[in-house]
């Protein structure tokens, strides 16, 4: 709570990259500057902002900043056509105000609605059917793009993914990491690129660290990726030094 107050939280941002390995987005991924503890990775707090109910505010925040970094990429030419990837908890998607919190951080920003893209995760997904998706369709009609994230981790049924508004799917990086080693992970990514392009969803390759995994993934037919391959998630002044696509 403290820490909220003193906006301790801070966003990294990971650049994705195409096939020529030049920048088409980041993902804001929120970091906590502990007063003792240094930076705290998300997957040690955000549970506990979850189950505390303090992941809405801190949601606000990160949506909020995320925008504040759009507005800031939309002043130079070289960044101006980056989407940016925020990703969103189940209790703040959940929550009756969201759909209302998005627009907002947007309007008082003034960052372009297109360029943002809302990380969803399977699991998330499972409840009340009709109210996900009309919720989905009211941020899509605003112009912002949703993602599926750790795609492959969850339950998601194939009948019940085809009626999601989604733009795109991220393959989990569980499944990219022994990509080379296991036939069977081979198998399942094939399986997602596959989908996504019989859906119509773009995909992304996620936890891409070595050229060997980037290059098998290329001829499997994926176009975006994101991994240590290419940059670990860093300050914003970090990404203004990648090549963009014009
Ligand atoms: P995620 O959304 O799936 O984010 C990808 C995670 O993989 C990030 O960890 C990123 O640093 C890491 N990663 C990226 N490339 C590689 C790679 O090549 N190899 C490996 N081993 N890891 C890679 P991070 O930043 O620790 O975030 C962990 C999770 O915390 C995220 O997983 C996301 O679910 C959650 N998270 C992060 N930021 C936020 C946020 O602002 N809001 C919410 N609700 N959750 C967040
Ligand atoms: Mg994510
Ligand atoms: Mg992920």
């Amino acid at each position: 709570r403290q820490s909220l107050v003193e906006r301790r939280f801070i966003l990294h941002y990971q650049p994705q990259v195409d096939a020529r390995g030049q920048l088409i987005g980041a993902e804001a991924l929120v970091r906590w500057q502990h007063p003792t503890r240094g930076l705290v990775s998300p997957a040690s707090f955000i549970p506990l902002a979850e189950s505390s109910g303090l992941i809405l505010h801190l949601g606000r925040l990160i949506l909020h900043s995320a925008c504040e970094q759009l507005v800031a990429w939309a002043q130079d030419p070289q960044l101006k056509q980056l989407t940016l990837a925020v990703n969103v908890s189940a209790r703040q998607f959940h929550h009756p105000d969201f759909v209302a919190d998005v627009c907002a951080a947007l309007a008082e920003s003034g960052a372009d609605p297109r360029r943002l893209e809302l990380e969803l995760t399977e699991s998330q997904l499972v409840e009340d059917v009709e109210n996900l998706i009309s919720k989905m369709s009211q941020l899509k009609a605003h112009g912002i793009h949703l993602a599926l994230d750790d795609f492959g981790t969850g339950y998601s049924s194939l009948s019940y993914l085809k009626r999601l508004p989604l733009d795109q799917l991220k393959i989990d990086q569980s499944f990219v990491h022994d990509l080379l080693e296991q036939p069977s992970n081979a198998a399942i990514v094939r399986t997602i690129l596959a989908l996504g392009d019989n859906l119509g969803l773009s995909v992304t390759a996620e936890g891409v660290e070595t050229q060997a995994q980037f290059e098998a993934l290329q001829q499997m037919g994926c176009r975006r990726f994101q991994g240590y391959l290419f940059a670990k998630p860093g300050p914003a002044s970090a990404l203004a030094q990648w090549p963009a696509t014009g």
